[in-house]
């Protein structure tokens, strides 16, 4: 009931730590017709939502086709206007990446508020070891306008802690801003060296043990934002998909911001479903990284 549909391969970018550039070659995008026909036969068989991803869905141009240039934000105009596809959803993106036009898109209710930010840092001279495009400033600027305009969306982060040069002071400032700004769950990764990058050469490594300390503290941070995020969420109400049946009359659920939602719902609901619930719980999980919501079936 929920398909990823991959919309470009490769990437342009060639960040420090990174082998994809050199595995997967330059971006290429695939037209925009031909993605708008396959959603369109995904629904046909029961897909009620489709997830754009890619090696880096914010290179994504198709400049062939229909009279292009046809940018990530162009596509998804395409597929709000061109599909009947109920829910579509977003992959990773970088802070530059979320154009005005991108940001509009999210007005329609069928572009689900939910947002994967690939930061790796939050620290500009880390920023820069790791030739990401943006500075420290510009995902402020990134996680404070999502807020903003769209308060209720989930935002995914992902970060990397001890990359070569991360100083003690410079993860810190990485652990204040996350603590200061707005987001709603980080995936932690602990730097590891790749044969053939550019960070492999620099000299100023940080020591495993010290890498995976800050990916606790980081991992932490994330568990306790997201417990209080789940519990603001206690009496809203949310649209949710059905994926599948759990034992004892209840169902999985995901909803358009990106909870896992658990309903004791009628036998005769099937998968790929969509339903109005209200959220009345949330049961943290042993590992206090997948807690999920509970809710009742809405009126
Ligand atoms: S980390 Fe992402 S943006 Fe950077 S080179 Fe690899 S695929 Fe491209």
């Amino acid at each position: 009931v929920r398909s990823y549909l991959k919309i470009q391969d490769g990437c342009n970018s060639f960040c420090s730590f990174c082998v994809i550039p050199f595995a997967r070659g330059k971006s290429r995008s695939l037209p925009v017709p031909a993605l708008l026909s396959r959603m369109r036969e995904l629904h046909a068989q029961g897909v009620q939502e489709i997830v754009l991803t890619g090696v880096h869905i914010g290179d994504y141009c198709d400049s062939e086709t229909l009279g292009g240039p046809f940018l990530l934000e162009d596509l998804v105009e395409q597929v709000l206007r061109n599909t009947d596809i109920p829910r579509l959803r977003l992959s990773s993106l970088e802070p530059i990446e979320l154009t005005d036009k991108l940001l509009e898109q999210f007005h329609n209710p069928r572009l689900c508020p939910h947002f994967h930010m690939s930061l790796q840092s939050l620290s500009t001279p880390v920023l820069q070891g790791m030739r990401r495009q943006y500075t420290a400033d510009q995902v402020e600027w990134a996680l404070k306008t999502i807020a903003e305009k769209w308060p209720q969306a989930f935002v995914g982060l992902d970060v990397i802690t001890g990359f070569p040069g991360e100083s003690e002071a410079f993860f810190h400032e990485t652990y204040e801003r996350l603590q200061a700004w707005p987001w709603t769950r980080i995936h932690v990764f602990p730097y590891s060296e790749r044969e053939g990058t550019r960070a492999t050469q620099l000299t100023e490594v940080v020591p495993i043990p010290v890498r995976r300390h800050r990916a606790k503290l980081l991992r932490e941070l994330s568990a306790e934002r997201y417990d209080q995020l789940a519990v603001n969420q206690l009496g809203q109400a949310k649209q949710v998909l059905t994926i599948k049946p759990l034992p004892d009359g209840y169902w999985r659920a995901l909803s358009q911001d990106y909870w896992d939602v658990v309903v004791p719902a009628p036998a005769n609901w099937h998968a790929g479903e969509i339903h109005q619930v209200r959220i009345q719980g949330y049961q943290r999980a042993q590992s206090r990284i997948n807690g999920f919501l509970t809710a009742e079936v809405s009126a």
